[in-house]
């Protein structure tokens, strides 16, 4: 453990640069939100200028209101809006202005909808790929709640990479997560996804939520046994006061053992770890590296 003072290698450099100015006038125009913006990610600079490849924005789908309430995450809980048509069409555009060749897709739990919203996000991806199947798509999907006919909608929109997060350790669940998710439901997701398709598949750890060492190797080889690519491993901070205590703060060195334990020691295509990593962190450049060069 490494004690729970905030450590100075948690320190935000705020994003500069044209490039980042580009981006984010383009998207006031068509009044569209990035997670990155709206979380305030301290990635952002790195992650839209794409330095040493494709630049990376992730778009939040079906509003900014979740039918869940997970105790790490600063997303409102209920009070959900209907859908806008438009939104898959306005975000292909968006994406296509901008010129990004790399984009992230993810959403709030959309419980209360038929569909839980799959269609919706299988249709973005869709309008993206018609424009320019060029462009390389990642989507961070919800669980469905563990209905295979709806993440099978998205299998077949064919994206790159489908991600869906574990979030954290199998006994750490909860207090961590909604109580309709779950660890086992979660590898079943991401199973279906290798069973049924080639499309490469991605999820993202938490660290500093109470889990012990022995229970992390767990978590990699659990997940590498239903044949996840890629693995993301970044340290929790803690929203505001009312949301879950952050136990540790996990040294960057821990970290980096921890990506060699994964490539070396467990095999996955690439494993992105530090303390300010989440779950899209650089991903085109990193995709690409790993898999394309
Ligand atoms: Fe946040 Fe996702 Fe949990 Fe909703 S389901 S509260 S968006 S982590
Ligand atoms: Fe955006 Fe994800 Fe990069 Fe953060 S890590 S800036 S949310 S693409």
């Amino acid at each position: 453990m490494s004690g729970r003072r905030k450590p100075d290698w948690l320190k935000m450099r705020p994003p500069s640069g044209e490039r980042f100015t580009d981006i984010k006038e383009t998207l006031r125009e068509n009044d569209l939100h990035t997670v990155c913006e709206e979380a305030s990610c301290p990635n952002l600079g790195e992650c839209w200028s794409g330095r040493n490849g494709p630049g990376t924005a992730t778009f939040m789908l079906m509003g900014d209101r979740c039918s869940r309430g997970c105790n790490f995450c600063d997303v409102k809980t209920g009070g959900m809006e209907a859908l806008d048509p438009e939104e898959p069409a306005n975000v292909a555009e968006s994406v296509a202005e901008i010129g990004l060749d790399y984009v992230v897709l993810t959403s709030v739990d959309r419980d209360d909808l038929d569909d839980q919203g799959a269609g919706h996000f299988a249709q973005t991806i869709r309008e993206i790929k018609d424009r320019d199947p060029g462009i390389l798509v990642e989507v961070l999907i919800p669980d469905f709640q563990g209905e295979e006919d709806l993440v099978r909608k998205i299998i077949d929109a064919d994206p790159d990479v489908i991600a869906h997060n574990v979030e954290t350790v199998e006994r750490r669940q909860f207090p961590v997560r909604d109580r309709r998710a779950g660890y086992e439901q979660s590898l079943q997701v991401l199973d279906q996804v290798n069973r049924e398709s080639d499309i490469y598949t991605k999820t993202s750890v938490m660290l500093g939520v109470g889990e012990y060492d022995h229970e992390v190797y767990q978590t990699l080889g659990d997940l590498r046994e239903v044949g996840v690519d890629v693995v993301t491993l970044g340290q929790y901070l803690q929203p505001s006061r009312s949301h879950l205590d952050v136990e540790d703060y996990v040294h960057p060195q821990k970290f980096e053992t921890w990506r060699r334990v994964a490539e070396e020691e467990f095999d996955f295509l690439y494993c992105a770890s530090g303390p300010m990593v989440r779950s899209s962190y650089k991903a085109g450049e990193l995709f690409v590296d790993a898999v394309l060069r």
